[in-house]
């Protein structure tokens, strides 16, 4: 199918706004749908033709250093379970590892390996923390030395699969990961092993007959990343037998381009990318709107809470869409990946407000505030996290609700990449050689833009805990190159200044503004993003709703008691994931955490429906000293709000919090003021509210049946009328 013009002609069309030429000659500034791809960045790599250029390109490992409570989050990650897991996890043992052996021969050959060093990898290079480096090193060392003469490196396991599905035959989807932590690695050193090691793989993958190749299950559902690194190769090498190594892949890999395949919250989370990825080769508008539509299709349904994610558990299953179902960390660093990779490919600005969604509202609270510990299990409305099996009311069984630095195998390892990613896109180039500020956060970026001149910008800010943003401009001599700031899509009225000169702009929500003048060193700019309190209401989750103020939504806060699980932490593992080895020391040092909640948490909220903005109040308190933002304690921002108790909503049998009765519901307890924090911020939380009524339209508490069980996952029997007039997510 041809590419349709209409839609490259919509998606390059200024919307709008001729503005200033007062404050130097020259000065545009526009307001617009995204960067003209008409042009090729000078400086750094984009895609090569025939694919299509992309609107946005990201700088190498290394240009962006961020700051702030971001600095201070990958600190943590590195303090913290993630940068221990080489003490902590088996599959990180050294001895008899296939991934250090030039033979590949070893026990733990599969996923676990390349996903720790997917987000270590890049940890180490976001921080440049050496000893973190040298680690890292050792690992690509190996898994550099294992490659055969045909082609293929790593576990020998793997090419001959002892797996159900494709026994016997090569299993890819580990190798799938390993490439993207080789990738990084060049990136940041300019290796050119790596480049070898690539070409000499894909030709290997070049050969392998078709019937043997991409078999179920997993390598199948996310062959789209392995497109993404033979593209990556490309654009490098230029070898024209890559776009059929391309073609190859995605003609085999499960078809997430005419619906959802599968329901498992991972697959999803990571195959929304893929057809988008193939876009760039095809240019078939199907693969360009298939994420669109996937994620319209799972969020519809299952998607219809707070946080940015979706109620997966493990597997989305029919009739569990309500706020108290869960999705793994995996799921939602995968998302945030997808996120970044199709906002890289599209330039459309929704992927970068969903991508902070996640980031802000789901991610931090996967762990505790100080990374020591993560869950496999993280959902909107969760009151206990606690050891106890929450099956069937989860889709999982045993304790993927405690906070256990040995457990949750994927995702323990697998979790690393959610904030290096996200710091490495902070910054990004446009093909007019310019420079994209789209996701704010405290950071400097060192560039080259216009003529091939290195600006260095220092962008001062708490956002999302603050509305301002100020950049400074550092340059050996004056410059003309544009500047794009995202305007996100919860923003009707950014305000800009420029050296301290109000500048007017018309900046839509989900536009860029593109500044294109003269810069000068020292040069200051202020962006304001005023963030306004607005309720989402959640028709299929029984009419409940969800406060947000700007990026942030808000949850009750709960007074959360950690209670240690230590010594027999390893009592919920399986024998084979946990370190035999370890000392008695090591595993004091590092418990596993319950969570209890000790107040109340069965609050519905009471609105003046007549003046809503006066429902609530916004606190602002002083910075943390430790700039860690992401506690229950001391967030920079707090929302008061009234409620009232709801004695009829209570826990279940299994702990966890009772499905919501429909809203608006009647309650004689006494109105309280009631505290709202950030949802990352809560471990324990509501974030999806019953609404009080105490009028005519309120209705008693009733709770509702528990959905029936049922072995099939997906699409659930609802009513489609019921679906069109929920409540809009991000
Ligand atoms: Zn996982």
């Amino acid at each position: 199918m041809r590419p349709k013009r209409e839609f490259a002609l919509i998606c390059s069309m200024l919307v709008c706004i001729p503005l200033t030429s007062c404050l130097a000659t020259a000065e545009t500034i526009d307001t617009i749908r995204r960067p003209d791809t008409g042009r090729k960045n000078n400086f750094y790599v984009g895609n090569r033709e025939p694919l299509l250029h992309s609107p946005l390109i990201k700088l190498p490992i290394g240009s962006i250093e961020p700051q702030g409570w971001l600095r201070k989050q990958l600190e943590l990650q590195a303090d913290g379970f993630f940068g221990h897991l080489t003490e902590l996890s088996r599959f990180l043992v050294k001895e008899n590892n296939p991934w250090l052996s030039p033979e590949g021969e070893g026990e733990k050959f599969w996923e676990e390996v390349p996903y720790w060093l997917k987000g270590y990898g890049d940890l180490a290079y976001v921080l440049g923390d050496q000893k973190m480096l040298d680690e890292a090193k050792e690992w690509i060392n190996g898994v550099i030395a294992s490659q055969r003469e045909d082609g293929w490196f790593g576990p020998r396991a793997n090419i001959s699969s002892p797996r159900r599905h494709s026994p016997g035959k090569p299993d890819l989807w580990p190798n799938m990961v390993m490439l993207n932590a080789l990738q990084s690695y060049y990136e940041y050193s300019g290796d050119e092993r790596v480049i070898r090691l690539m070409t000499k793989y894909f030709d290997w993958e070049l050969r392998v007959p078709e019937e043997d190749f991409l078999l179920p299950f997993w390598q199948q559902q996310r062959g789209g990343d392995n497109v993404a690194s033979v593209y990556w190769l490309y654009n490098r090498t230029g070898d024209k037998k890559l776009l059929e190594l391309a073609t190859k892949i995605h003609r085999n890999t499960a078809n997430w381009t005419d619906g959802i395949p599968n329901w498992h919250n991972v697959n999803i989370a990571q195959a929304l990318r893929g057809p988008a990825t193939y876009y760039l080769q095809s240019r078939d508008l199907q693969h360009l709107t298939a994420p669109e539509r996937n994620y319209q299709t799972v969020w519809g349904l299952y998607g219809q809470v707070p946080g940015g994610m979706f109620g997966g558990d493990e597997d989305c299953r029919a009739g569990f869409y309500s706020a108290r179902q869960a999705v793994e960390t995996c799921g939602i660093v995968e998302m945030m990946h997808s996120c970044e990779a199709i906002l890289k490919i599209s330039g459309d600005l929704k992927w970068a407000d969903r991508c902070e969604d996640v980031a802000f509202n789901s991610l931090p609270a996967t762990t505790t505030a100080d990374f020591k510990a993560l869950r496999y299990l993280t959902a909107p409305n969760q009151i206990i996290s606690d050891r106890k099996n929450k099956h069937p009311g989860i889709s999982n069984k045993g304790a993927k609700f405690l906070m256990n630095p040995h457990g949750h195998r994927c995702c323990q390892l697998n979790m690393g990449h959610g904030w290096p990613y996200y710091a490495e896109h902070l910054w990004m180039a446009t093909p007019d050689n310019g420079l994209a500020l789209m996701f704010y956060s405290a950071s400097k970026v060192t560039a080259k833009v216009g003529d091939g001149t290195e600006v260095t910008i220092k962008e001062s800010t708490h956002y999302p805990f603050d509305e301002n943003i100020v950049l400074s401009v550092s340059l050996p001599h004056s410059l003309k190159f544009p500047l794009y700031l995202r305007i996100p899509g919860w923003c009707d009225k950014a305000r800009l200044a420029i050296n301290g000169q109000r500048v007017k702009v018309q900046a839509e929500p989900q536009s860029y503004l593109r500044i294109d003048r003269q810069w000068k060193n020292g040069d200051s700019v202020k962006l304001e993003l005023p963030m306004q309190v607005r309720v989402r209401t959640w028709v299929m989750n029984g009419k409940s709703i969800s406060i947000d103020r700007g990026p942030l939504t808000y949850s009750l806060k709960l007074s959360e008691t950690y209670v240690p699980v230590n010594g027999t932490v390893l009592e919920f593992l399986p024998r084979s994931w946990y370190r035999e080895d370890m000392s008695k020391e090591l595993i004091a040092a590092w418990p596993a955490w319950e969570i209890f909640p000790t107040t109340p948490w069965n609050y519905g909220l009471v609105l003046d429906k007549k003046r809503l903005e006066a429902s609530f109040e916004i606190t602002k308190n002083s910075w943390p000293v430790d700039h860690m933002p992401w506690k229950n304690t001391e967030t920079p921002i707090e929302i008061k709000a009234k409620g009232r108790r709801i004695p009829g909503w209570q826990k279940d049998e299994l702990d966890l919090v009772g499905l919501l009765s429909e809203s608006p519901v009647k309650s004689n307890e006494p109105i309280e003021e009631v505290t709202l924090i950030p949802m990352g911020c809560a471990r324990l939380r509501i974030s999806a509210f019953p609404v009080i009524d105490n009028g005519p339209d309120g209705h008693p508490w009733k709770t509702p049946p528990e959905p029936a069980l049922s072995n099939k996952p997906g699409v659930p029997k609802v009513n489609p009328g019921q679906r069109r007039q929920s409540g809009g997510g991000h």
